[in-house]
């Protein structure tokens, strides 16, 4: 694949995906499969669907089994993950969950050990007491992630970068390790962070890519959502079986919200890569300021991975503020752009304390190991003019450290 030019800010990563944003305005959406040639998908909110005779229909029987607002957007989200299939859920852990459904009591799953909170809760808290060996490793080392393959492993998870700690992890490699150890082990990426259009798991070897589309795949803070999108045809057929008979099943209205926010997923991730680049670089070269993770940028030490893998990086930024606790507690508390609320990918810029929010409920010591510390800040950056962001980080920096 061919780079981009140097003054470019994508430079050595991955070239954008073909006809991403035609795929992105038009697929799943021709007027032709409406009999009004609607241009734009209608909300189909009816439950259920009449028969020309029983069991002969038009595609659709009843709404948890398909809808046709949902198909539009699984469509959709199929070509822009460069899969065959997408099914879409209630969810980011009506997804997890969905999935896991896949496997049964003594079955292994081996999940990447810095991942989203819920991820870790329902691994811990639910699938490990109904009987299914669950193990936590670090795969950003290799080594590791072979060692802890076991016989009975049949669903490695990955997530990259890590949230709040940003570890890219190499997915092809982790991939050709789990595929070399067992063919049928399924290896699953959790590809929020990045969205369709920065990275495609199924390229890479993945089995499965899902998402929280809550965050930037609807891109608008105004739905939750799950996708999993999948290429090998019996994967598909166990997956769209338990989207059924499980039910975790998301409403019309949420399916056209979130492929109303597709249209727009190439455009707002550019100008998401452009403002976090700005505000990192910003950071980092700020002395009231100890560390930026940011893998964008040179320093942060996945960055040549990063590039290989990826079509660039959306607008998370995690950084360390010198100083204390209250140090981090007055640059937050004076932020006037960035509210302070959890979640992320949204167009507006969002500021948080994982220690005290996000991840709170990861246990004092596991958040030491990670480097979850009282000074370090996660960022999500919107889609505003990218000097306002860099101001209100300037001002709320002179907060917390007054000039002397
Ligand atoms: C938010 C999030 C989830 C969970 O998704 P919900 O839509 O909140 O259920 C899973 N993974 C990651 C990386 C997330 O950020």
């Amino acid at each position: 694949m061919a780079s981009h030019a140097q003054n470019d800010i994508s430079a050595g990563f991955l070239h954008e995906y073909k006809s991403f944003a035609t795929d992105a305005v038009h697929a799943g959406s021709e007027p032709e499969q409406w009999n009004s040639l609607a241009v734009v998908p209608p909300i189909s909110l009816s439950t259920t669907f009449k028969q020309h005779a029983p069991g002969k229909h038009a595609g659709f029987e009843y709404s948890r089994s398909g809808n046709p607002t949902r198909n539009c957007l699984e469509r959709a989200v199929a070509a822009l993950d460069g899969a065959q299939y997408c099914l879409a859920v209630a969810s980011g852990l009506a997804a997890t969950m969905t999935i896991t459904h896949l496997f049964k009591s003594g079955d292994g799953i081996l999940c990447m050990n810095d991942v989203y909170g819920g991820t870790n809760r329902y691994f811990k808290k639910i699938v490990a007491e109904v009987g299914l060996d669950v193990s936590f490793a670090d795969f950003t080392k290799l080594e590791v992630l072979k060692a802890a393959l076991k016989p009975n492993t049949k669903m490695v998870w990955i997530e990259t970068p890590t949230n709040p700690t940003m570890k890219v992890v190499d997915i092809q490699a982790c991939a050709d390790i789990v595929h070399e150890h067992n063919k049928d082990t399924i290896v699953v990426v959790d590809n929020t962070f990045m969205s369709a259009y920065f990275q495609r798991p199924l390229a890479l070897g993945a089995d499965i890519c899902m998402y929280s589309a809550t965050k930037y795949m609807n891109g608008h803070s105004d739905v939750v959502m799950g996708l999993i999108s999948v290429s090998r045809d019996d994967l598909y057929e166990r997956l769209k079986f338990l989207q059924n008979a499980l039910g975790a099943v998301p409403s019309p209205f949420d399916c056209y919200m979130c492929n109303r926010g597709l249209k727009t997923l190439h455009l707002r991730m550019k100008q998401h890569f452009k403002n976090a680049m700005a505000a990192a670089k910003f950071l980092e070269a700020d002395p009231r300021v100890d560390k930026v993770i940011f893998p964008g940028l040179p320093s942060h030490p996945q960055h040549e991975l990063t590039k290989r893998q990826s079509t660039g990086c959306p607008g998370m930024i995690t950084f360390y503020i010198k100083g204390k606790l209250e140090h981090a507690s007055t640059f937050l508390s004076n932020l006037k752009l960035f509210a302070l609320a959890e979640s992320l990918g949204g167009y507006e810029s969002l500021a948080e304390h994982p220690a005290i929010m996000t991840h709170a409920s990861v246990c004092e010591e596991e958040r030491k190991e990670l480097g979850i510390n009282d000074t370090l800040i996660r960022l999500s950056v919107g889609l505003e003019d990218e000097d306002d962001i860099i101001a209100d980080l300037d001002q709320a920096l002179n907060a917390a450290h007054p000039k002397k």
